[in-house]
């Protein structure tokens, strides 16, 4: 097969960039291997949206984070009706601080409210006038609670994947699900050979690989990611308890803990096996940093390190006192950092670009992302808005 553009990864940020680069006209190729039913050969790859509930919220300490989720959250409802595939509940995000004195997140946060003119409103520890939108939600009474309004809301991963891979195949896009394991570069253009045999050639190629796009012989030389095996609980809930806290706002915490930090949360959402659950994920003091391709998928198939249970399942119910979990269960994903804290979204090579390190935020904004992508490829201006800088790969 002859094309444009490759697009390896068919996940978050790929798939926008895919969608993207389609309406620009590109024949485009996305090769981004299908989700796993079950753990099996050494080419294995995983992705991070392989779940019902990212959160996304504009407010964040770093106003280039606010931008870009910002203005994802604009194209989306415009995206889920050109898909016929909606993936986004608007149901407001609370951001809970630690416990006073330490205020400063809370303050950081409000500032960049002010400054990047994002609705909100300040509870100040010893308010509890937040209640009335948390639907049972509990914090220690010395927390700072900030609340961000709609359109902060939650986003179905899994949906809004499938949503603008669709868009990008009505634009003439072809999708394969097959696995890249090389792409070389030539005089020629790209040529990339998957591990069901295929091969293919592209004028130019963007790697959008997640947390496996330091591995199969993708890029020319590898970046400067870091890994982190990451676990989130899945709290069962009855569809009464469901529907009664379809509503209840997102959730950002920063719990007070010996062993976790920086708590997420969203409301009842329905898993694929039919059931509600809520969702909360964190930092734990014992998560794993995989550096090889083998103990990133050790970690996938047999996890590793303490085990976070107790704790996770000791904070959710403290956070939902009076909700009776039918049961808990962890499920293990990836985190991608970079060292600037910024995606990398760059040119490694005249023909080999790169959109990768979400940083464990990159849900929410993945569309901008794709498309900051697609317009460098493109040869777009880079938009103002958006220090250029960060995205550097170095
Ligand atoms: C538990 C958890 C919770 C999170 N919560 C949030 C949140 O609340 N809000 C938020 O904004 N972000 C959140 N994130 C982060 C967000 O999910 C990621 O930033 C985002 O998925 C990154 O997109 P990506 O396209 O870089 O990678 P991915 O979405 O992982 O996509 C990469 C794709 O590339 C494919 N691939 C890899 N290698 C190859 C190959 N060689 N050949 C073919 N295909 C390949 C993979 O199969 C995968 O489909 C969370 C992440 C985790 C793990």
């Amino acid at each position: 097969m002859n094309v444009d553009v490759a697009v390896v990864g068919g996940g978050m940020i790929g798939s926008a960039a895919a969608r993207y680069l389609a309406m620009g006209g590109a024949r485009v190729a996305i090769i981004g291997a299908p989700e796993p039913t079950k753990p099996h050969g050494p080419d294995q790859v995983y992705g991070s949206h392989y779940d019902q509930g990212r959160l996304a919220r504009r407010l964040s300490k770093d106003a280039l984070w606010v931008r870009m989720t910002t203005r994802s959250l604009d194209v989306y409802p415009r995206l889920e009706k050109a898909a016929g595939i909606p993936f986004y509940r608007a149901v407001g995000c609370l951001h809970v601080s630690g416990e006073a004195p330490d205020a400063s997140r809370a303050v950081e946060m409000r500032d960049v409210a002010e400054k990047e003119a994002i609705p909100y409103r300040f509870y100040p520890a010893g308010d509890d006038g937040w209640r009335e939108k948390a639907f049972g939600l509990n914090f220690p009474a010395a927390c700072h609670v900030l609340y961000e309004p709609a359109p902060a809301g939650m986003i179905n991963p899994r949906a809004l994947v499938q949503a603008q891979l669709r868009v990008a195949e009505q634009h003439g896009a072809t999708l394969l699900r097959e696995t890249v394991i090389d792409v070389t570069e030539n005089e020629r253009g790209v040529t990339l050979a998957t591990s069901q045999g295929t091969t293919l050639h592209a004028q130019r190629v963007l790697i959008a690989a997640g947390g496996f796009t330091n591995f199969h012989n993708l890029l020319p030389c590898p970046l400067p990611l870091t890994l982190k095996g990451e676990t989130v609980i899945l709290g069962e809930v009855t569809a009464e308890t469901a529907a009664a806290l379809a509503d209840m706002p997102i959730l950002t915490y920063q719990i007070d803990h010996p062993q976790l930090s920086g708590i997420y949360m969203t409301p009842p959402v329905l898993y694929p096996d039919g059931r509600f659950y809520v969702k909360m994920g964190c930092n734990f003091t014992g998560d794993i940093r995989p550096q090889t391709l083998a103990e990133v998928q050790q970690w996938f198939r047999r996890g590793g390190g303490e085990d976070p249970k107790p704790a996770m399942a000791q904070a959710l119910q403290a956070i939902l006192p009076d909700v009776a979990f039918i049961s808990l269960d962890t499920r293990r994903c990836l985190i991608c950092y970079t060292p600037g804290g910024a995606p990398i979204i760059d040119a490694l090579r005249t023909r080999v670009f790169v959109a990768a390190g979400g940083n464990g935020s990159s849900a929410k904004c993945s569309d901008t992302l794709g498309r900051l992508a697609a317009g460098l490829m493109q040869g777009d201006p880079w938009p103002a808005a958006f220090d250029r800088e960060r995205f550097r790969a170095c």
